[in-house]
C-alpha cells in the first residue's frame, strides 16, 4: 500500500466473500441431490460449485447488472445455475434461494472482532457491496449492525463496483474525503475504489476454514 498521504477516518468492507460468505452450497448440493434419489459425493459437488462460483466472478458475468436488481440478480445467476438441472432437476432453483439468498449468508469467525477492532480505532465502518438487496437486515439478523455507520447498496446508487460513483457514495454517506478512506474486499471490482481516490486492500484469496483472515486489515491500520 502506498505511504499514507492523508489519516484515515473510515474504512469501506465488500460484503460478500469479505465480511460474509454463503451457506456451504456443497452440502445443499448433496443433500438436495439425495432427497431426489440421485448421489453426489462431497468432493464431486464442491468442483460443481467452484466450477459455477468462479464462472460467476468472470467479467462477463460481472457485466451484465445482476446486482443492479433483485428481477436481474435472479435471472442471470439462474441462467449460470441451469447446467445443474442436467445433473439434479431442480437443483438450480434449490441453490438459488438456499445459497443465493442474502439473507442466508453468515459471517466469518473473524468479521465481529475485526469490525470491533476498527471502531476501537475511531474509525468509521461503512459496507459496500454490488448486491440486490438492502444489507441492513442481514447484519442485524447476526447482531452486527451496531458495528456499521452506513450501508451503500449497487441497486439503490445504480451503478456496481468497479465504478468510482459507489466508492464515492459510499465516502459521502460517511461524511469523509475519498482520501481519508481503506477499501476492503476480495475481488478486482473492488479496487475501484483507487480511481475514486481511495486505498485499497484486498485480501488474500486464500483462507482457513470460515476465518477470512481479517486480522491483517487491522495490521494495515497500523
Ligand atoms: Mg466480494
Amino acid at each position: 500500500m502506498a505511504p499514507l498521504s492523508a489519516p484515515l477516518r473510515a474504512v469501506l468492507f465488500d460484503w460478500g466473500d469479505t465480511l460474509f460468505h454463503a451457506p456451504h452450497a456443497p452440502e445443499v448440493i448433496v443433500s438436495f441431490a439425495r432427497s431426489s434419489g440421485v448421489e453426489i459425493s462431497e468432493a464431486r459437488a464442491r468442483e460443481m460449485w467452484d466450477e459455477i462460483w468462479t464462472a460467476g466472478k468472470t467479467p462477463e458475468e460481472i457485466a451484465k447488472g445482476r446486482d443492479l436488481s433483485i428481477e436481474a440478480h435472479r435471472r442471470v445467476w439462474m441462467d449460470l445455475f441451469a447446467r445443474l438441472d442436467r445433473v439434479v432437476p431442480g437443483l438450480s432453483s434449490v441453490l438459488y434461494e438456499r445459497v443465493m439468498d442474502p439473507h442466508s449468508w453468515v459471517p466469518y469467525t473473524d468479521t465481529r472482532s475485526a469490525l470491533e477492532a476498527v471502531r476501537r480505532r475511531a474509525l468509521k465502518v461503512g459496507v459496500v457491496s454490488n448486491v440486490p438487496a438492502d444489507l441492513r437486515p442481514v447484519f442485524a439478523k447476526h447482531g452486527l449492525d451496531r458495528l456499521v455507520d452506513s450501508y451503500t447498496h449497487s441497486f439503490e446508487v445504480g451503478a456496481e463496483k468497479p465504478s468510482p460513483t459507489i466508492f464515492l457514495a459510499a465516502a459521502k454517506s460517511l461524511g469523509v474525503k475519498p482520501s481519508e478512506t481503506l477499501m476492503v474486499g476480495d475481488h478486482a471490482v473492488d479496487r475501484g475504489a483507487e480511481r475514486a481516490g481511495m486505498r485499497v486492500f484486498i485480501l488474500p484469496a486464500e483462507f482457513d476454514g470460515d476465518v477470512r483472515g481479517l486480522d491483517r486489515v487491522l495490521a494495515e491500520l497500523g
